[in-house]
C-alpha cells in the first residue's frame, strides 16, 4: 500500500464484488482521507459471515461494484475533523449499527435500532450519500460501494465515527472480529431480546457461529435444556462444547417434523425460546411451532435472499411471539463492550473454538469454499 502526496489517499488491497453472483476479486483500490466526523481504519483481522455470501448475490441491495466484509477489527489510522471520542491508534470494531443514546429508541431500553444512526445497509454509501473508495477504470476512477457501513475486507476503510466502537485490546483480536457480527447476534438474542432465564428451555436452529452464540448465551443465562438442530453431524460436538444438552439431526428422522421432535424432548410443550439462525423459510415455521403456546418466543436471526416467506397461521394462533433481531438486540456502545468484558473474564468461555480456518486476504475465494466444509465455523482473514 502507499500514500500519495497531498491528498493522503491510500492505495491498498481490498475485496471487490463486481456484480450479482460474481466471485469476489482482490483489487488495488483507493481509500480517501476521512472527512468531517469520519475515521480511517487500518484493518488487522476480518472474518467471513453468511451475510457476505448473500451480499455477493445482491443482498440487501444490488449495488455494485462493492467492497465486501462486515466483520473485523482494526486500528484507527487517521481521524477527520470533529471526531473527539476516538484517537489515532485506538483498537476498534467498525459496526453496521450506531447508538446515539438520545433518540426515542435508544432511550426506550427496548431496542438496539437507533433512529439517528440506523442500519446502513441499503445505499452502499456513507451517511452523506458519497463513497470513500474507488478503483482505477478506463475512463478514470470508478466509485466503489461500501457494505453495511464497514467494508472490512480492505486493508484500509473509512467509517463514520458513529459506527465505530473502541474495544479493550486485551481480547485477542481474531476473537474480537468474531464478536463484530455472528456470535454476538446469537448471544445477544438470548441476553437482550429473549432475556432467557434460569431453568428455561431453548431450541437453536443452525449451529454456525450465530447458533453457537445462542447456545452459549442460553448456557450463561442458566437454561435447563438447550436443544441444537443441525443437519451437519459434525456440528454436534461443537454444540456440546458450548453447552448444548440435546441434539436433533433432522436428516434420517423419517416423517417427524423438527417441531414434533422438539416437543418430544420437552414433555410435549415445546420450548420457551427458539432462535432461528438459518433464514430457511421452512425452518422459520418449525422454529415458531417448536415454542410453547401462549408464552413461546421465536427470535429470527437468519437472513436469506427470498423477498418473503409464508408463516403458518395455525402456529401464530397459538399466541406465540415472532420477533426479528439484528445484532441480537446488542447496543453497539452500551452492550458490546460489556460482552467483550464477559469474554476477557471468561464468563463467555469458548470463543477461541469458533476459529476453524484461516486465510490471507489474497486467498479470499478459498474462504468462501472453506465455509461450505462441514467442520467450518469461522474463517479468519488476515489483512
Ligand atoms: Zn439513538
Ligand atoms: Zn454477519
Amino acid at each position: 500500500m502507499s500514500t500519495s502526496n497531498g491528498s493522503n489517499m491510500i492505495t491498498c488491497r481490498g475485496v471487490v464484488c463486481w456484480g450479482p453472483g460474481e466471485a469476489p476479486k482482490v483489487e488495488e483500490i483507493e481509500v480517501e482521507t476521512p472527512r468531517s466526523g469520519e475515521v480511517r481504519v487500518k484493518m488487522l483481522f476480518a472474518s467471513l459471515c453468511h451475510t457476505d455470501v448473500l451480499c455477493c448475490k445482491g443482498f440487501p441491495a444490488p449495488v455494485f461494484p462493492r467492497v465486501l466484509g462486515h466483520e473485523g477489527v482494526g486500528e484507527i489510522e487517521s481521524i477527520g475533523e470533529g471526531v473527539s471520542q476516538l484517537k489515532v491508534g485506538d483498537v476498534v470494531i467498525p459496526t453496521y449499527l450506531g447508538e446515539c443514546k438520545k433518540c426515542n429508541n435508544c432511550r426506550s431500553g427496548r431496542t438496539n435500532i437507533c433512529q439517528t444512526y440506523p442500519l446502513q445497509a441499503f445505499t452502499g454509501l456513507m451517511p452523506d450519500g458519497t463513497s470513500r473508495m474507488s478503483i482505477a477504470g478506463a475512463g478514470g476512477p470508478l466509485k466503489l460501494y461500501h457494505f453495511l457501513s464497514c467494508s472490512t475486507w480492505s486493508q484500509y476503510t473509512v467509517v463514520d465515527a458513529n459506527y465505530v466502537v473502541k474495544i479493550d485490546s486485551r481480547l485477542p483480536l481474531p476473537h474480537a472480529s468474531f464478536l463484530s457480527c455472528g456470535f454476538t447476534t446469537g448471544f445477544g438474542a438470548t441476553w437482550k431480546e429473549a432475556k432467557v432465564e434460569e431453568g428455561s428451555t431453548v431450541a437453536v436452529f443452525g449451529l454456525g457461529a450465530v447458533g453457537l452464540g445462542a447456545v452459549e448465551g442460553a448456557r450463561v443465562h442458566g437454561a435447563a435444556q438447550i436443544i441444537g438442530i443441525d443437519i451437519n453431524e459434525s456440528k454436534r460436538e461443537k454444540g456440546e462444547a458450548f453447552g448444548m444438552t440435546h441434539c436433533i439431526n433432522p436428516k434420517g428422522a423419517g416423517n417427524k417434523s423438527i417441531s414434533e421432535m422438539v416437543k418430544e424432548l420437552t414433555d410435549g410443550l415445546g420450548v420457551d425460546y427458539s432462535f432461528e439462525c438459518t433464514g430457511v423459510p421452512d425452518l422459520v415455521n418449525e422454529a415458531l411451532e417448536a415454542t410453547k403456546v401462549g408464552v413461546g418466543q421465536m427470535i429470527m436471526l437468519g437472513a436469506g435472499t427470498q423477498k418473503s416467506l409464508a408463516i403458518n397461521f395455525v402456529s401464530l394462533l397459538g399466541c406465540r411471539t415472532f420477533k426479528y433481531s439484528v445484532f441480537g438486540g446488542v447496543k453497539v456502545q452500551s452492550d458490546l463492550p460489556v460482552m467483550i468484558d464477559k469474554c476477557i473474564n471468561k464468563e463467555i468461555k469458548k470463543l477461541d473454538q469458533l476459529l476453524t480456518h484461516e486465510v490471507q486476504l489474497k486467498d479470499i475465494n478459498r474462504a468462501f469454499r472453506l465455509l461450505k466444509e462441514p467442520d467450518c465455523v469461522k474463517v479468519l482473514i488476515r489483512l
